[in-house]
């Protein structure tokens, strides 16, 4: 049925990563020990308790997806298990109710499914992006967990996560700010992690970079990642890695880039240290990588008070990453045979 509805008339190719106002999103209620079933709702406003441990004590988790139209009119999630599966593990290092599989599911494919007339079309460089929260609320004061918490799915059409379309070179700073502490919460998607990174990016772009590159907080040697993406390396002696720390965010699209250049690309791959300084003159290309920013080359990276260019002149876009992209996309888009079955489609 929806499916026969017309598509809003947006301009698909301009759109930024803003958030647009959909018709629906999705809320579940968990409370006295259990979730109830959710429900759609059209109010984009969330009434909540002003002790609410969610805005005091960051007690408050997310994750990030997005929704594809195939040529033929399919509508493609990338392996939403595994944001299911992260969510559960930041859900427990929080003490908050793990959200079921079910009902995880249930709520994204429904909410994609009741904006449909949102959804990007196949061909215009945007896609849906998906954003399921997860935040204690309800009626507190102490430093203690929430007794009741709201799990609320809602999606806006985005376009580039960096402005130019398609494969936009960008550029680092190395942060003399630290994002995660190497036992903290790092590895994590909780909203807590990031308010402290926003100066951090802030100092980055006034050096003239897009996003800051973190470093290890206890030697400032090894990389670690982004401030919402993490680094993979492809190496002059033609091996591909990426940095093995207890501090970075597991990325989605990391792992299926490293599967990508694996079994692909037949490259030899490994998660390790890397230590910036030591290791940059055999890097070969770099690239930041996740959802938001899919698979962006990094061109210049900056650090010890100079800009480092990686590849060429440091404003091109390398072969190496080129093609992982092209691959990551085409499968995304289902251009291209989903060998490793990463997608899911959403029934209308
Ligand atoms: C969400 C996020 C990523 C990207 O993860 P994906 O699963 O690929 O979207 C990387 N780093 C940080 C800090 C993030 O929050």
């Amino acid at each position: 049925m929806n499916s026969k509805q017309d598509k809003k008339n947006l301009n698909w190719s301009e759109l930024g990563f803003d958030y647009i106002k959909t018709d629906f999103r999705y809320s579940a209620v968990y409370e006295n020990g259990g979730w109830n079933s959710g429900e759609l709702l059209a109010d984009e406003q969330i009434q909540i308790h002003e002790g609410a441990p969610s805005l005091h004590y960051a007690q408050q988790c997310f994750e990030g997806m997005k929704a594809q139209t195939s040529k033929d009119g399919r509508v493609l999630l990338f392996r939403p298990g595994l944001n299911c599966e992260r969510m559960r593990s930041t859900a427990a290092r929080l003490l908050m109710p793990e959200v079921p599989k079910e009902l995880f599911m249930k709520a994204i494919e429904e909410t994609v499914a009741a904006n449909f007339t949102w959804i990007p079309p196949h061909g215009s460089g945007a896609s849906l992006y998906i954003r399921p929260m997860l935040i204690g609320v309800g009626e507190n004061l102490g430093l203690k967990p929430a007794e009741k918490y709201e799990f609320r799915v809602f999606v806006s059409p985005v376009g580039p996560y960096y402005k130019q379309s398609g494969l936009a070179v960008i550029n680092l700073a190395v942060s003399d700010i630290d994002r995660a502490a190497p036992n903290g919460t790092g590895n994590f998607k909780a909203g807590a992690n990031y308010a402290g990174g926003l100066l951090a990016t802030l100092n980055a772009q006034k050096q003239g970079a897009n996003e800051a590159l973190y470093l290890d907080s206890s030697e400032h040697r090894y990389i670690d990642e982004a401030g919402s993406a993490n680094i993979i390396i492809s190496m002059k002696d033609g091996s591909f890695i990426t940095p093995s720390s207890k501090a970075v965010l597991s990325s989605i699209t990391r792992r299926s880039l490293m599967d990508i250049a694996k079994k692909e690309l037949n490259m030899n791959t490994e998660e390790r240290p890397i230590d910036l300084r030591k290791e940059i003159s055999k890097f070969n290309e770099v690239a930041a990588c996740g959802t938001a920013a899919v698979l962006s080359p990094v061109g210049k990276i900056w650090f010890d008070e100079s800009w480092h260019s990686i590849f060429g002149d440091g404003e091109s876009v390398g072969p190496v990453m080129q093609e992982m992209y092209d691959i990551l996309v085409g499968i995304q888009k289902g251009e291209r045979e989903d060998k490793f079955n990463w997608l899911h489609h959403i029934e209308l």
